[in-house]
Protein backbone atom coordinates (compact mmCIF):
# COMPACT_ATOMS: atom_id res chain seq x y z
CA UNK A 1 0.00 0.00 0.00
CA UNK A 2 1.16 3.50 -1.09
CA UNK A 3 -0.04 6.83 0.38
CA UNK A 4 0.54 10.17 -0.81
CA UNK A 5 -0.20 12.47 1.64
CA UNK A 6 -1.00 16.43 0.86
CA UNK A 7 -1.10 19.01 4.05
CA UNK A 8 -2.86 22.09 3.65
CA UNK A 9 -1.69 25.62 4.47
CA UNK A 10 -3.59 25.60 7.90
CA UNK A 11 -1.88 22.12 8.85
CA UNK A 12 1.76 24.03 8.11
CA UNK A 13 1.47 27.53 9.71
CA UNK A 14 3.66 26.94 12.77
CA UNK A 15 6.22 24.38 14.61
CA UNK A 16 3.28 22.75 16.21
CA UNK A 17 1.43 21.97 13.26
CA UNK A 18 3.96 20.72 11.61
CA UNK A 19 4.68 18.35 14.30
CA UNK A 20 1.26 17.46 14.08
CA UNK A 21 2.02 16.61 10.57
CA UNK A 22 5.05 15.00 11.29
CA UNK A 23 3.93 12.61 13.43
CA UNK A 24 1.08 11.71 11.04
CA UNK A 25 3.15 10.96 8.79
CA UNK A 26 5.99 8.84 10.85
CA UNK A 27 3.07 6.53 12.04
CA UNK A 28 2.33 5.53 9.03
CA UNK A 29 5.55 3.84 6.83
CA UNK A 30 3.06 4.04 3.48
CA UNK A 31 2.94 7.35 3.47
CA UNK A 32 6.07 8.03 1.35
CA UNK A 33 5.28 11.07 -0.45
CA UNK A 34 4.30 14.30 1.16
CA UNK A 35 2.92 17.50 -1.05
CA UNK A 36 2.91 20.51 1.83
CA UNK A 37 1.47 24.10 0.89
CA UNK A 38 2.81 27.16 2.38
CA UNK A 39 2.20 28.23 5.73
CA UNK A 40 -1.36 28.92 6.14
CA UNK A 41 -3.26 31.45 8.80
CA UNK A 42 -2.62 30.45 12.65
CA UNK A 43 -5.01 32.79 13.26
CA UNK A 44 -8.39 33.69 11.72
CA UNK A 45 -7.21 37.45 11.47
CA UNK A 46 -3.32 35.89 10.64
CA UNK A 47 -2.18 36.72 6.91
CA UNK A 48 -1.14 33.23 4.54
CA UNK A 49 2.09 33.43 3.48
CA UNK A 50 0.76 33.01 0.00
CA UNK A 51 -0.79 36.76 0.40
CA UNK A 52 2.47 37.82 1.96
CA UNK A 53 4.31 36.93 -1.37
CA UNK A 54 1.70 38.56 -3.72
CA UNK A 55 2.12 41.65 -1.58
CA UNK A 56 5.86 41.50 -1.36
CA UNK A 57 6.50 41.25 -5.26
CA UNK A 58 3.51 43.72 -6.35
CA UNK A 59 6.39 46.40 -4.15
CA UNK A 60 9.17 44.70 -5.98
CA UNK A 61 7.61 44.92 -9.39
CA UNK A 62 6.36 48.42 -8.77
CA UNK A 63 10.11 49.35 -7.91
CA UNK A 64 9.43 49.79 -4.39
CA UNK A 65 11.46 49.10 -1.42
CA UNK A 66 9.97 45.39 -0.25
CA UNK A 67 12.44 44.59 2.78
CA UNK A 68 9.90 44.77 5.72
CA UNK A 69 7.75 42.30 3.62
CA UNK A 70 10.29 40.07 2.50
CA UNK A 71 11.87 40.42 6.78
CA UNK A 72 8.19 39.28 7.69
CA UNK A 73 8.07 36.49 5.42
CA UNK A 74 11.38 35.18 6.64
CA UNK A 75 10.24 35.53 10.22
CA UNK A 76 7.44 32.84 9.92
CA UNK A 77 9.74 30.57 8.20
CA UNK A 78 12.33 31.32 11.03
CA UNK A 79 9.03 30.51 13.68
CA UNK A 80 8.93 27.14 11.88
CA UNK A 81 12.80 26.79 12.06
CA UNK A 82 13.29 27.34 15.83
CA UNK A 83 10.00 25.64 17.00
CA UNK A 84 11.60 22.10 15.16
CA UNK A 85 14.81 22.85 16.59
CA UNK A 86 16.17 22.33 13.10
CA UNK A 87 19.67 22.58 11.65
CA UNK A 88 18.88 24.46 8.95
CA UNK A 89 19.27 27.84 7.01
CA UNK A 90 17.09 29.03 4.72
CA UNK A 91 20.08 32.63 4.16
CA UNK A 92 20.91 31.15 1.02
CA UNK A 93 17.39 30.34 -0.71
CA UNK A 94 16.12 33.91 0.58
CA UNK A 95 19.18 35.50 -1.14
CA UNK A 96 17.93 33.61 -4.41
CA UNK A 97 14.37 34.72 -3.93
CA UNK A 98 15.45 38.50 -3.30
CA UNK A 99 17.73 38.70 -5.99
CA UNK A 100 14.63 37.02 -8.67
CA UNK A 101 12.47 39.64 -6.77
CA UNK A 102 14.52 42.42 -7.86
CA UNK A 103 14.89 41.25 -11.30
CA UNK A 104 11.24 40.60 -11.41
CA UNK A 105 11.24 37.01 -12.26
CA UNK A 106 7.41 36.78 -11.97
CA UNK A 107 4.39 36.73 -9.91
CA UNK A 108 4.11 33.08 -10.11
CA UNK A 109 7.36 32.74 -9.02
CA UNK A 110 7.43 34.87 -6.28
CA UNK A 111 3.56 33.23 -4.88
CA UNK A 112 5.51 29.44 -5.59
CA UNK A 113 8.32 30.35 -3.08
CA UNK A 114 5.75 29.82 -0.28
CA UNK A 115 5.46 26.07 -1.03
CA UNK A 116 9.43 25.84 -2.31
CA UNK A 117 10.92 26.74 1.25
CA UNK A 118 8.31 25.03 3.50
CA UNK A 119 9.30 21.77 1.07
CA UNK A 120 12.71 22.84 2.04
CA UNK A 121 12.01 22.61 5.92
CA UNK A 122 9.67 19.56 5.48
CA UNK A 123 11.87 17.43 3.56
CA UNK A 124 14.45 18.52 6.57
CA UNK A 125 11.77 17.97 9.03
CA UNK A 126 11.50 14.23 7.62
CA UNK A 127 14.76 13.19 6.76
CA UNK A 128 13.33 12.98 3.22
CA UNK A 129 14.77 13.74 -0.40
CA UNK A 130 13.10 16.88 -1.53
CA UNK A 131 12.16 17.27 -5.28
CA UNK A 132 11.58 20.61 -6.85
CA UNK A 133 8.07 20.72 -8.53
CA UNK A 134 9.58 22.75 -11.09
CA UNK A 135 11.64 20.05 -12.58
CA UNK A 136 8.47 17.52 -12.26
CA UNK A 137 4.92 19.17 -12.97
CA UNK A 138 5.15 20.96 -16.48
CA UNK A 139 3.30 22.84 -18.42
CA UNK A 140 2.96 23.39 -21.66
CA UNK A 141 3.64 26.62 -24.26
CA UNK A 142 -0.30 27.81 -23.52
CA UNK A 143 -0.47 27.61 -20.05
CA UNK A 144 -2.13 24.12 -20.05
CA UNK A 145 -0.85 21.46 -17.62
CA UNK A 146 0.79 18.94 -19.54
CA UNK A 147 -0.28 15.93 -18.01
CA UNK A 148 1.53 13.11 -19.95
CA UNK A 149 5.30 15.11 -19.73
CA UNK A 150 4.67 15.27 -15.99
CA UNK A 151 3.43 11.64 -15.47
CA UNK A 152 6.48 10.55 -17.55
CA UNK A 153 9.24 12.49 -15.70
CA UNK A 154 7.77 12.70 -12.35
CA UNK A 155 7.12 8.56 -12.32
CA UNK A 156 10.15 7.97 -13.55
CA UNK A 157 11.97 10.21 -10.51
CA UNK A 158 9.64 8.76 -7.67
CA UNK A 159 10.47 5.55 -8.60
CA UNK A 160 14.04 6.30 -7.58
CA UNK A 161 13.13 7.53 -4.60
CA UNK A 162 12.18 6.08 -0.65
CA UNK A 163 10.47 8.98 0.33
CA UNK A 164 10.45 12.81 -1.10
CA UNK A 165 8.76 15.86 -0.18
CA UNK A 166 7.13 18.10 -3.44
CA UNK A 167 5.75 21.03 -2.63
CA UNK A 168 2.48 21.76 -3.94
CA UNK A 169 0.72 24.41 -5.99
CA UNK A 170 4.00 24.66 -9.10
CA UNK A 171 5.20 23.34 -11.69
CA UNK A 172 7.13 25.26 -15.02
CA UNK A 173 7.64 25.81 -18.57
CA UNK A 174 9.79 23.56 -20.73
CA UNK A 175 11.91 26.65 -20.05
CA UNK A 176 12.26 26.32 -16.49
CA UNK A 177 9.92 29.46 -15.73
CA UNK A 178 8.30 28.84 -12.69
CA UNK A 179 4.08 28.91 -13.07
CA UNK A 180 1.81 28.10 -10.33
CA UNK A 181 -1.70 26.20 -10.81
CA UNK A 182 -4.56 28.64 -9.54
CA UNK A 183 -5.66 29.64 -6.02
CA UNK A 184 -5.52 26.08 -3.83
CA UNK A 185 -3.59 24.14 -6.21
CA UNK A 186 -1.71 22.39 -4.03
CA UNK A 187 -4.63 20.07 -3.75
CA UNK A 188 -3.88 19.52 -7.78
CA UNK A 189 -0.23 18.75 -7.46
CA UNK A 190 -0.91 16.04 -4.37
CA UNK A 191 -3.44 14.24 -6.84
CA UNK A 192 -0.27 14.69 -9.87
CA UNK A 193 1.67 12.78 -7.34
CA UNK A 194 -0.74 9.88 -6.37
CA UNK A 195 -0.97 9.18 -10.17
CA UNK A 196 2.68 9.23 -10.75
CA UNK A 197 3.58 7.37 -7.86
CA UNK A 198 0.45 4.61 -8.52
CA UNK A 199 -0.68 5.26 -4.91
CA UNK A 200 -3.39 3.14 -3.56
CA UNK A 201 -4.73 6.01 -1.91
CA UNK A 202 -4.63 10.46 -1.88
CA UNK A 203 -4.57 11.70 1.66
CA UNK A 204 -5.49 15.14 1.45
CA UNK A 205 -4.55 16.59 5.09
CA UNK A 206 -6.96 19.83 5.96
CA UNK A 207 -8.71 21.38 8.96
CA UNK A 208 -12.17 19.68 9.21
CA UNK A 209 -12.79 16.03 9.37
CA UNK A 210 -13.94 15.07 6.04
CA UNK A 211 -16.57 17.02 3.66
CA UNK A 212 -19.30 18.25 5.95
CA UNK A 213 -23.20 17.58 5.12
CA UNK A 214 -23.84 20.94 5.30
CA UNK A 215 -22.00 24.54 5.46
CA UNK A 216 -21.22 24.81 9.19
CA UNK A 217 -21.49 28.69 8.63
CA UNK A 218 -25.83 28.10 8.40
CA UNK A 219 -25.93 24.23 10.34
CA UNK A 220 -23.66 24.49 13.64
CA UNK A 221 -21.39 21.32 13.57
CA UNK A 222 -23.02 19.45 10.71
CA UNK A 223 -21.82 15.87 10.60
CA UNK A 224 -19.15 14.70 7.97
CA UNK A 225 -19.72 12.58 4.93
CA UNK A 226 -18.39 9.35 5.56
CA UNK A 227 -18.24 8.38 1.55
CA UNK A 228 -19.13 10.02 -1.38
CA UNK A 229 -18.87 9.76 -5.19
CA UNK A 230 -17.02 11.59 -7.81
CA UNK A 231 -20.80 12.83 -9.23
CA UNK A 232 -21.80 13.53 -6.06
CA UNK A 233 -19.02 15.69 -5.16
CA UNK A 234 -19.12 17.45 -8.45
CA UNK A 235 -23.21 18.54 -7.97
CA UNK A 236 -21.85 19.74 -4.18
CA UNK A 237 -18.83 21.37 -5.54
CA UNK A 238 -20.77 23.18 -7.87
CA UNK A 239 -23.13 24.58 -5.49
CA UNK A 240 -20.35 26.01 -3.23
CA UNK A 241 -19.74 23.49 -0.91
CA UNK A 242 -15.36 23.36 -1.16
CA UNK A 243 -13.21 21.52 0.29
CA UNK A 244 -10.56 20.56 -2.64
CA UNK A 245 -10.02 22.11 -5.81
CA UNK A 246 -11.86 20.92 -8.24
CA UNK A 247 -8.97 20.18 -10.97
CA UNK A 248 -7.87 17.81 -8.24
CA UNK A 249 -10.15 15.14 -8.89
CA UNK A 250 -9.85 14.31 -12.47
CA UNK A 251 -5.96 12.83 -12.15
CA UNK A 252 -6.51 10.32 -9.65
CA UNK A 253 -10.14 9.64 -10.86
CA UNK A 254 -8.57 8.62 -14.23
CA UNK A 255 -7.03 6.12 -12.90
CA UNK A 256 -9.23 4.69 -9.15
CA UNK A 257 -7.35 6.11 -6.87
CA UNK A 258 -9.54 6.94 -3.78
CA UNK A 259 -9.19 10.40 -2.09
CA UNK A 260 -9.72 10.79 1.52
CA UNK A 261 -9.69 14.14 3.36
CA UNK A 262 -8.31 14.15 6.92
CA UNK A 263 -8.18 16.59 9.66
CA UNK A 264 -4.63 16.72 10.91
CA UNK A 265 -5.86 18.29 14.66
CA UNK A 266 -8.31 15.07 14.77
CA UNK A 267 -6.15 12.39 12.59
CA UNK A 268 -8.01 9.64 14.43
CA UNK A 269 -11.69 10.96 12.74
CA UNK A 270 -11.58 8.86 9.62
CA UNK A 271 -12.69 11.65 7.48
CA UNK A 272 -13.96 11.45 4.09
CA UNK A 273 -13.81 8.67 1.37
CA UNK A 274 -14.26 10.23 -2.12
CA UNK A 275 -14.67 7.40 -4.66
CA UNK A 276 -15.88 6.49 -7.72
CA UNK A 277 -18.53 4.20 -7.33
CA UNK A 278 -19.48 2.69 -3.71
CA UNK A 279 -22.07 0.14 -2.71
CA UNK A 280 -22.50 1.24 0.55
CA UNK A 281 -25.27 3.22 1.58
CA UNK A 282 -25.12 6.81 3.11
CA UNK A 283 -25.93 6.62 6.38
CA UNK A 284 -28.81 9.65 5.81
CA UNK A 285 -30.23 9.22 2.50
CA UNK A 286 -28.88 12.15 1.34
CA UNK A 287 -25.68 12.85 0.91
CA UNK A 288 -25.28 16.63 1.35
CA UNK A 289 -26.33 19.59 1.11
CA UNK A 290 -25.85 22.95 -0.66
CA UNK A 291 -26.42 25.71 -2.25
CA UNK A 292 -26.15 29.88 -3.51
CA UNK A 293 -27.78 32.70 -3.68
CA UNK A 294 -28.32 35.52 -6.25
CA UNK A 295 -30.42 33.81 -8.68
CA UNK A 296 -33.41 35.36 -10.62
CA UNK A 297 -36.08 33.41 -12.28
CA UNK A 298 -37.50 34.47 -15.70
CA UNK A 299 -40.72 33.29 -16.98
CA UNK A 300 -42.42 33.04 -20.12
CA UNK A 301 -45.66 32.37 -20.44
CA UNK A 302 -47.69 31.55 -24.04
CA UNK A 303 -50.95 29.68 -24.48
CA UNK A 304 -50.33 26.89 -26.78
CA UNK A 305 -46.25 27.13 -26.42
CA UNK A 306 -46.47 23.08 -25.86
CA UNK A 307 -47.05 22.29 -29.54
CA UNK A 308 -44.56 24.92 -30.62
CA UNK A 309 -41.79 23.07 -31.83
CA UNK A 310 -38.36 24.92 -31.08
CA UNK A 311 -39.72 27.34 -28.57
CA UNK A 312 -37.19 25.83 -25.87
CA UNK A 313 -34.35 26.39 -28.08
CA UNK A 314 -35.64 29.80 -29.18
CA UNK A 315 -35.92 31.30 -25.39
CA UNK A 316 -32.35 29.66 -24.44
CA UNK A 317 -30.87 31.27 -27.51
CA UNK A 318 -31.77 34.93 -26.30
CA UNK A 319 -29.63 33.95 -23.55
CA UNK A 320 -27.22 32.41 -25.75
CA UNK A 321 -26.54 35.48 -27.75
CA UNK A 322 -26.06 37.73 -24.82
CA UNK A 323 -23.66 35.90 -23.42
CA UNK A 324 -25.83 34.20 -20.21
CA UNK A 325 -25.44 30.53 -19.34
CA UNK A 326 -28.48 29.10 -17.56
CA UNK A 327 -29.10 27.03 -14.45
CA UNK A 328 -32.09 25.18 -14.84
CA UNK A 329 -35.59 25.44 -16.96
CA UNK A 330 -38.12 24.12 -15.06
CA UNK A 331 -41.19 24.03 -17.67
CA UNK A 332 -45.03 23.87 -17.65
CA UNK A 333 -47.35 23.23 -20.19
CA UNK A 334 -47.95 27.05 -21.42
CA UNK A 335 -44.46 28.19 -19.32
CA UNK A 336 -41.10 27.69 -19.00
CA UNK A 337 -38.66 29.16 -16.28
CA UNK A 338 -35.30 29.76 -17.11
CA UNK A 339 -32.95 30.14 -13.74
CA UNK A 340 -29.69 32.39 -14.10
CA UNK A 341 -27.09 34.16 -12.19
CA UNK A 342 -28.39 37.53 -10.82
CA UNK A 343 -25.32 39.39 -11.09
CA UNK A 344 -24.43 38.06 -14.62
CA UNK A 345 -28.43 38.77 -15.84
CA UNK A 346 -28.79 41.90 -14.60
CA UNK A 347 -27.01 44.53 -16.69
CA UNK A 348 -28.42 42.51 -20.10
CA UNK A 349 -32.34 42.34 -18.49
CA UNK A 350 -33.57 44.36 -21.14
CA UNK A 351 -31.64 42.83 -24.14
CA UNK A 352 -32.77 39.58 -23.40
CA UNK A 353 -36.46 40.38 -22.50
CA UNK A 354 -36.15 42.23 -25.76
CA UNK A 355 -34.75 39.19 -27.68
CA UNK A 356 -37.12 36.75 -25.90
CA UNK A 357 -40.20 38.96 -27.28
CA UNK A 358 -38.59 38.84 -30.95
CA UNK A 359 -37.81 35.23 -30.60
CA UNK A 360 -41.10 33.78 -29.02
CA UNK A 361 -43.62 36.27 -29.61
CA UNK A 362 -44.66 35.57 -25.59
CA UNK A 363 -47.69 36.50 -24.11
CA UNK A 364 -45.78 37.28 -20.64
CA UNK A 365 -42.50 37.64 -19.04
CA UNK A 366 -42.39 37.84 -15.95
CA UNK A 367 -38.64 37.78 -13.66
CA UNK A 368 -38.05 37.19 -10.48
CA UNK A 369 -34.89 38.43 -8.29
CA UNK A 370 -33.27 36.98 -5.18
CA UNK A 371 -33.62 33.73 -5.65
CA UNK A 372 -31.45 30.86 -3.78
CA UNK A 373 -31.04 27.36 -5.29
CA UNK A 374 -30.65 24.73 -2.50
CA UNK A 375 -29.36 20.93 -4.12
CA UNK A 376 -29.93 18.20 -2.02
CA UNK A 377 -27.52 15.25 -3.18
CA UNK A 378 -27.52 11.73 -2.48
CA UNK A 379 -26.88 8.64 -4.66
CA UNK A 380 -29.36 7.08 -1.91
CA UNK A 381 -32.70 9.18 -2.93
CA UNK A 382 -32.83 6.33 -6.22
CA UNK A 383 -33.57 3.48 -3.81
CA UNK A 384 -35.38 5.51 -1.13
CA UNK A 385 -39.42 6.23 -0.79
CA UNK A 386 -40.73 9.49 0.35
CA UNK A 387 -37.04 11.78 -0.20
CA UNK A 388 -39.05 14.23 -1.84
CA UNK A 389 -41.93 13.92 0.13
CA UNK A 390 -39.49 14.63 3.49
CA UNK A 391 -37.57 17.48 1.99
CA UNK A 392 -41.08 19.57 1.23
CA UNK A 393 -42.96 18.65 4.67
CA UNK A 394 -39.31 20.08 6.15
CA UNK A 395 -39.81 23.13 4.24
CA UNK A 396 -43.41 23.68 5.21
CA UNK A 397 -43.06 23.00 8.85
CA UNK A 398 -40.52 25.65 8.57
CA UNK A 399 -42.67 28.34 7.08
CA UNK A 400 -40.56 28.13 3.64
CA UNK A 401 -42.07 28.79 -0.22
CA UNK A 402 -40.77 26.60 -2.17
CA UNK A 403 -40.75 28.67 -5.78
CA UNK A 404 -39.11 25.71 -8.40
CA UNK A 405 -38.39 21.97 -7.53
CA UNK A 406 -36.15 20.17 -10.17
CA UNK A 407 -35.13 16.54 -10.17
CA UNK A 408 -32.41 15.27 -12.45
CA UNK A 409 -33.20 12.12 -13.94
CA UNK A 410 -30.34 10.54 -12.28
CA UNK A 411 -32.22 11.14 -9.45
CA UNK A 412 -28.93 11.98 -7.32
CA UNK A 413 -30.20 15.74 -6.71
CA UNK A 414 -33.27 17.43 -5.77
CA UNK A 415 -32.94 21.00 -6.97
CA UNK A 416 -35.13 23.25 -4.84
CA UNK A 417 -35.63 27.35 -5.57
CA UNK A 418 -36.54 29.59 -2.59
CA UNK A 419 -36.55 33.12 -1.40
CA UNK A 420 -32.82 34.78 -0.51
CA UNK A 421 -33.94 35.03 3.26
CA UNK A 422 -35.22 31.67 3.10
CA UNK A 423 -31.72 30.56 2.30
CA UNK A 424 -30.70 29.19 5.28
CA UNK A 425 -33.89 28.12 7.42
CA UNK A 426 -34.34 25.85 4.12
CA UNK A 427 -31.12 24.25 4.86
CA UNK A 428 -31.48 23.78 8.26
CA UNK A 429 -34.66 22.36 7.94
CA UNK A 430 -33.47 19.46 5.35
CA UNK A 431 -30.61 18.64 7.17
CA UNK A 432 -32.74 18.61 10.75
CA UNK A 433 -35.04 15.86 9.11
CA UNK A 434 -32.52 13.97 7.43
CA UNK A 435 -29.69 14.08 9.84
CA UNK A 436 -30.52 15.32 13.39
CA UNK A 437 -34.30 13.49 13.96
CA UNK A 438 -34.23 11.65 11.25
CA UNK A 439 -38.23 11.45 10.98
N1 LIG B 1 -0.61 28.39 -1.14
C1 LIG B 1 -1.50 28.43 -2.26
C2 LIG B 1 -2.73 29.25 -1.95
O1 LIG B 1 -2.82 29.85 -0.89
C3 LIG B 1 -1.83 27.07 -2.77
C4 LIG B 1 -2.45 26.12 -1.78
O2 LIG B 1 -2.38 26.35 -0.57
O3 LIG B 1 -3.01 25.11 -2.21
O4 LIG B 1 -3.61 29.34 -2.77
Amino acid sequence: MRRVVKFGGSSLASAEQFEKVGAIIRSDKERKFVVPSAPGKRYPEDTKVTDMLYACYALAEAGKDFSKEMKAIKARYQEIIDGLKLDLSLEDAFATVEKNFKEKAGKDYAASRGEYLNGIIMASYLKFEFIDAATVIFFDENGKFDADKTNEVLSARLEKCEAAVIPGFYGAYADGTVKTFSRGGSDITGSIVAKAAKADVYENWTDVSGFLVADPRVVKDPVAIETITYRELRELAYMGATVLHEDAIFPVRQEGIPINIRNTNAPEDNGTWIVESTCQKSKYVITGIAGKKGFCSINIEKEMMNSEIGFGRKVLQAFEDNGISFEHVPSGIDTMTVFVHQDEFMHKEQKVVGGLHRLTNPDVIDIESDLALIAVVGRGMKSARGTAGRIFSALAHANVNVKMIDQGSSELNIIIGVENDDFETAIRAIYDIFVVTRL
